[in-house]
């Protein structure tokens, strides 16, 4: 795929920037949208409106992580009241 040149800062922690993960998020191919989603650095609130993708399999791997993303954040929760109690 053939990408624009962006010289936007990087949204830190990943390798776009939040415009960029915004129109690879709502890129018209599904091909493109779907390594998206499976990405690592995604952003939540870019996953988050990837629940609503008009593919199925995106929407539904983006309604995965986004679960996944709480549960992780629920056992820090966790973790920060063992050390401090
Ligand atoms: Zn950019």
């Amino acid at each position: 795929m053939c990408w624009q040149p962006c010289f936007e800062a990087r949204r830190p922690g990943t390798d776009f920037c939040d415009d960029c993960w915004l129109r690879l998020a709502t890129h018209r191919s599904v091909d493109v949208r779907s390594a998206v989603v499976s990405r690592d650095d995604i952003p939540l609130e870019v996953l988050q409106d990837m629940t609503e993708d008009m593919d199925a399999p995106v929407a539904y791997a983006a309604r995965e992580r986004v679960a996944r993303y709480a549960e992780d954040r629920a056992s820090d929760d966790i973790d920060w009241m063992e050390k401090t109690s």
